[in-house]
């Protein structure tokens, strides 16, 4: 017998509210395990969880309501990557402009909820992603944050055409804010899946 295949990661996707399908889809493609989470006990064994896209209010309410909160923040603190879309972002953020208290605070930037303003709900753009190689990365953003401030401890991986952030990384923590798991682009998914590896392969 040869030596046993590795475990596929087992990722969590928040699903109280929001874009959760889609991010199901993507992790099956990068050959990842999804879990749909809607209650404490479908955090167990986690490898690491994805906060999608939705409200970011009414997923406060309902993570609060859920008792999801605590099993979440202690799941980050054992070191289980976590991407955060869109609402996911906001959820992750320090530090939010005009009023919300942060929620998670796992990233150290500020952003602004629907900081794109009116004109500009929704729209896409092609985005140059360094790490993810040279082939340009189509965002989507749906009443996207915008990151008003960026500090030391996170590492911005892309910038919209106007030069203002839209991922990061913070160590084991990942946020966009447009919708990866809205293109066909596995590259953001796949990197989260790397997290995982690095994490179970990396000396004790
Ligand atoms: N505008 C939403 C919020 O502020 C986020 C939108 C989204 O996740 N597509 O929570």
């Amino acid at each position: 017998m040869t030596a046993a295949t590795p475990r596929r990661p087992r990722i969590g996707v928040l699903a109280v509210q929001g874009a959760v399908r889609e991010h199901v889809a993507a992790l099956r493609d990068v050959g990842a395990e999804p879990v749909e989470v809607r209650l404490p006990r479908d955090l167990v064994d986690l490898d690491a969880l994805i906060l999608p896209g939705g409200e970011s209010t009414t997923m406060r309410r309902l993570i609060d309501a859920y008792g999801l909160r605590e099993p979440i923040a202690a799941l980050a603190r054992r070191g289980a990557p976590m991407l955060g879309t869109c609402a996911g972002m906001i959820l992750l953020a320090d530090r939010i402009a005009d009023g919300d208290e942060p929620y998670f605070g796992l990233l150290d930037l500020e952003v602004r909820r629907n900081g794109y303003g009116r004109q500009l709900d929704s729209f896409e753009a092609d985005l140059d992603v360094p790490t993810l190689g040279a082939e340009p990365l189509h965002g989507i953003f749906i009443r996207a944050p915008l990151v008003t401030e960026v500090g030391p401890r996170a590492e911005v991986l892309a910038r919209d055409p106007d030069g203002r952030p839209v991922a990061v990384r913070q160590g084991r923590v990942l946020a966009t804010a447009f919708h990866p798991e809205l293109t066909g682009d596995r590259r953001v998914h796949r990197l989260l899946a790397q997290l995982v590896a690095e994490e179970a392969t990396s000396p004790v």
